[in-house]
């Protein structure tokens, strides 16, 4: 069926029987989307957007990874969206102490026309062979005996109901499907909450002369504890300026501080705004498990943001392929139990789901201490190593720089010792996610174990527990 017939179909109402449904056209989903539909498989990509504004989603723009993206969208279709490849370092800004980091930052690093690339990946999608349809909210699933078996959604306002062999939740973060399947038959994760997710909110801004640090990502403490604002340039002229802040904070006196910030720099004088957009991220660890019969959650719907940065494009690519790996395995063995689909759960936490749950180990100690007494303390360590901790989610310090960071942390080491502690239960949080569970069958003693590790997270950082 050609897309045109496809849309056509879904704007009459009735039922559409694709061999996947992918519900959100973002990252994700379009990886998902692109990888099965290379296979020769019908996958059909259900979106609550108009086909034009499709693709433009909230975000920072910037793009750690960009050189290791999935194939199944060829990098050469997506490339003309990285309008910023001159971007090598962090510039952390520590007003508190008066100090300027410039840290490198290891990878690929670019920063992106954000709709732009949301428009490419679509496209690349398309051109893999997936149907994609707009205006369709998804607002329910089908489940027969707890085996997702489709979705029903509205297309400007006529009813519409897929079937499916398989439903792939790219629908970002707090997707609305989660509170719609009944996960009772599987280990899904339903330990979640909106303490666990920031909210962020961006501007694009245009000034008249090129600012001086076009090639770095520039990062400062909000004056409210745990948020962050950001300055990360497309152009030279052409700024995404936003902040990020727990969901525990008041959004609108954080968007003010914003406001201030823009206005007491000199590089922003005169300048326009043009785009203002704001939406939830998960800052949280990945889902214990992403897989339920007929079901399989990718990139924001399943927690894969890097809790410390809020990083997410990367890792929702990845999860796309590996969901459509997963996806072509069951098809092709008529099998979307659990167990069949339990692999992709391995993969993602294999690739970079281990780093982020040790990674929020140290989210969880930003709630509990001073921001104060923690950026002095950033402002005295050696810029190459927070590179490390930032992006691996573990550094080893030699005995020198150690004793030179003492030496210029004075007054801060009581959180020194407090970090070093921290460190060692994220080292701990670390090797056991490393261990992963090969099957369902061992996922609830593999789980008892870590509860366990988190509670000594807790007693070590005073922190209130986050899960
Ligand atoms: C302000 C902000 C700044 C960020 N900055 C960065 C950054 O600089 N770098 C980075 O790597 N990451 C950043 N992130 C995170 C990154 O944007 C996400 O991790 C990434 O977009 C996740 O992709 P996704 O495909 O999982 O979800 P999304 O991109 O959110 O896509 C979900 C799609 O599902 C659709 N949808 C939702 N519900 C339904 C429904 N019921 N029916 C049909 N369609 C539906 C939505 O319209 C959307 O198109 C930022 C996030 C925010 C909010």
């Amino acid at each position: 069926m050609s897309t045109i017939e496809g849309a056509a179909d879904a704007a009459a109402g009735g039922t559409q029987s694709p061999d996947v449904v992918v519900v959100g056209a973002g990252t994700a989903g379009c990886y998902a989307a692109a990888t099965i539909a290379r296979e020769g498989y019908d996958v059909v990509v259900l979106e609550r957007k108009t086909e034009e504004e499709a693709g433009h989603i909230a975000c920072g723009d910037a793009l750690k990874g960009a050189d290791a993206f999935p194939e199944s969208i060829p990098k050469s279709q997506i490339q003309s969206a990285f309008t910023n490849t001159d971007v090598d370092h962090g510039r952390f800004e520590i007003p508190q102490e008066d100090t300027v980091l410039e840290i490198p930052v290891p990878g690929e690093l670019a920063v992106i026309d954000r709709w732009e690339y949301g428009r490419k990946v679509i496209e690349g999608a398309g051109k893999a062979g997936a149907e994609f349809h707009y205006d369709t909210v998804v607002q329910d699933v089908v489940q027969q005996n707890g085996t997702v078996t489709g979705v029903t959604a509205t297309r400007r306002g006529t009813p519409i109901e897929y079937e499916a062999d398989l439903v792939i939740d790219g629908a970002g973060s707090l997707s609305l499907l989660q509170d719609k399947v009944d996960f009772g038959r599987s280990t899904f994760d339903t330990n979640v909450s909106y303490s666990q997710f920031c909210s962020a909110y961006r501007e694009i801004v245009h000034v008249d002369e090129p600012v001086e640090w076009s090639d770095a990502l520039v990062f400062k403490p909000t004056e409210r504890a745990a948020g962050y604002l950001w300055y990360f340039p497309r152009t030279e002229t052409e700024i995404n300026a936003g902040l990020g802040f727990q969901m525990t904070e008041e959004p609108m006196k954080l968007v003010e501080d914003l406001k201030r910030d823009l206005r007491d720099r000199p590089e922003f004088q005169g300048a326009r705004v043009e785009d203002k957009l704001g939406a939830a991220l998960p800052t949280r660890r990945p889902y214990d498990s992403a897989v339920h019969p007929g079901f399989v959650a990718v990139g924001d719907a399943a927690g894969h943001v890097n809790p410390t940065t809020g990083g997410g494009i990367a890792g929702a690519a990845y999860a796309g392929k590996y969901a459509g790996e997963q996806a072509i395995g069951a098809l092709e063995d008529g099998d979307v139990s659990e167990a069949a689909l339990w692999e992709y759960n391995e993969r993602v936490m294999d690739h970079y789901g281990a780093r982020y749950a040790a990674l929020d180990v140290y989210n969880i100690l930003s709630t509990a201490v001073d921001v104060d007494d923690l950026m002095g303390l950033l402002a005295a360590m050696p810029g190459d190593k927070l590179a490390e901790a930032l992006y691996s989610g573990s550094t080893d310090i030699g005995l020198k720089l150690k004793l030179e960071a003492l030496l210029k942390s004075r007054g801060h080491w009581g959180t020194i010792w407090n970090l070093y502690q921290t460190k060692r239960r994220a080292d701990e949080v670390l090797s056991h996610y490393e261990k992963y569970p090969s099957s369902p069958d061992d996922f609830a003693a593999w789980q008892a174990e870590r509860d366990n590790l988190m509670e000594s997270v807790y007693e070590t950082t005073g922190a209130d527990p986050k899960y």
